[in-house]
């Protein structure tokens, strides 16, 4: 992949970037792992203060980055600005929290004392996606730093002007800047990377294929690695829900960022009684939302991120048509090769299409019909994915027993599903392994050292 910021909107190469030489690579490595021994040794209170100043920048710069978002990925700039403002939370978060959650655990043995204590690894290297190009970064950045590591961002190829914006926050936030360095690189210099000792650990954020390649790399070289993948998360809508605030979240929880989220509800799974009165008020919803510019402040949904993603979408389409599935909502691209796509609605989404099987990375609906609350629950987790979960239901005691029952690393009732700097992050299956956010977060990449004092 060529490292350039395109336009998804226009159809415009913005601007192109030469890769970073791997003499380049090295280079940056080598101050990055120099600062690896200095940074800890910074008390708590100085890097929570710099975290804040980071988050105070995130919010003064929000509409310079949304409109970077809304150029690189086609992100509408309200959305962009409240990525961004969500980031500033997740530095406070961890500034605020960060001593707290790695204090030593003292634990009782037949030493005079043993504890746990929690001490950072070093140079942790991060490859993320394009989606949410400021908040997947944040929230593996703000408690990396914290907890004393050292970051080293491999950004999606599409978004380098989103990756260079940040890499100045937090170096206009005051943090050395070998402490954090977006390296401009294609896929081929991770594994060299990753062969190298000076790198400890690696967190990847994207789909299958690339978690695949990246965790078996990590394997060879015995590297620590947190795998946030794709998701088809199941939206099931019971038959005393109440419908219409359920299909209003679901169209919302399909839309957002043009469909291209890994927690975006993607399989409708709804009880037999109901199904025709919810796919009708889906629709209408999904007709309701404006598209357009994303640097005008009243789009709701703008073009996906690049046009080879909505062929790739259009061929899932047309493939599930033809496996059975049909066309309750017929929107798509207006032709091949561009990247708006409307919103469609799938019903008779069955065991052997496509649709039944695969994730539906934008702006596509999949309905399934459910006999009963149990089947529904069959069919959520009757798929290779278990990253996120909502159901819908008046009954919170049978929400809370199929939240129980449902396989994904989160479930939520009555409510789309969020990621906040609260709650762990994460899936399990085929969306991955490890957690990100909340104090489970930051001990992923510390060393969980036992201390044993005779
Ligand atoms: P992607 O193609 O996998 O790209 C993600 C990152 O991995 C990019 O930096 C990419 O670099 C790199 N990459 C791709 N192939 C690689 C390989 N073989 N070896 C090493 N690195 C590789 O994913 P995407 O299209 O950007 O994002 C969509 C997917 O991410 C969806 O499946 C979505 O569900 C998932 N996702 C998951 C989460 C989560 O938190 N669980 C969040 C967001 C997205 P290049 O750009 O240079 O190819």
């Amino acid at each position: 992949m060529p490292i350039e910021s395109y336009n998804p909107y226009t159809g415009r190469v913005l601007k192109r970037f030469r890769p970073f030489s791997w003499a380049k690579t090295a280079r940056i490595l080598g101050q990055a792992h120099a600062a690896a021994a200095t940074w800890p040794a910074t008390t708590f209170a100085h890097r929570a203060e710099v975290l804040r100043r980071a988050g105070a920048l995130l919010r003064e710069r929000a509409p310079e980055l949304a409109r970077l978002m809304a150029l690189e990925m086609g992100k509408p700039v309200a959305d962009g600005r409240a990525e961004a403002l969500k980031c500033a939370t997740c530095c406070d978060y961890y500034a605020d929290h960060a001593e707290e959650f790695l204090a030593d655990e003292p634990v009782a043995t037949n030493a005079g004392r043993s504890f746990i204590s929690h001490q950072p690894l070093g140079v942790v290297l991060a490859v993320m996606p394009w989606n949410f190009p400021f908040w997947q970064v944040v929230r593996f950045a703000a408690p990396a730093l914290m907890a004393g590591n050292v970051g080293l961002l491999k950004h999606a190829s599409n978004v380098p002007q989103c990756a260079l914006a940040l890499e100045k926050i937090f170096h206009d936030a005051g943090l050395p800047p070998a402490c954090f360095r977006a390296l401009l690189i294609g896929s081929d210099l991770i594994e060299p990377l990753l062969a190298d000792d000076r790198v400890r650990a690696v967190t990847l954020t994207g789909s299958e294929p690339a978690g695949a390649a990246v965790a078996a790399a990590a394997g060879r070289y015995i590297k620590k690695t947190v795998l946030e993948l794709g998701g088809s998360d199941p939206f099931i809508v019971l038959a005393d829900a109440d419908l219409a605030l359920a299909a209003k979240t679901a169209a919302q929880a399909r839309m957002l960022n043009a469909g291209q989220s890994c927690i975006a509800a993607k399989r409708f799974i709804v009880e037999k009684p109901i199904l025709k009165e919810f796919v009708a008020q889906l629709i209408t919803h999904l007709l309701a939302l404006r598209t357009g510019d994303p640097l005008a402040e009243d789009t709701q949904y703008g073009p996906m991120a690049r046009p080879d993603l909505a062929d790739e979408l259009a061929q899932q389409v047309a493939d599930s048509v033809a496996q059975g599935a049909r066309l309750a909502l017929a929107g798509g691209q207006e032709r091949p090769g561009t990247a708006l796509f409307r919103p469609v609605v799938l019903t008779h989404v069955r065991p052997g299409q496509r649709a039944y099987h695969e994730e539906f990375f934008g702006p596509v609906a999949l309905v399934l019909e459910a006999k009963d609350a149990a089947d529904a629950v069959r069919l959520a987790n009757d798929s290779r994915f278990g990253l996120g979960a909502s159901v819908w239901t008046k009954d919170l005691a049978k929400g809370e027993a199929l939240a129980r029952q449902i396989e994904a690393g989160a479930v939520f009732v009555n409510s789309l599903v969020k990621s906040m700097p609260e709650l762990p992050f994460g899936g399990i299956k085929k969306s991955g392994y490890g957690r990100e956010l909340s104090r489970l977060g930051i001990r992923e990449f510390v060393n969980q050292k036992s201390v044993w004092i005779g």
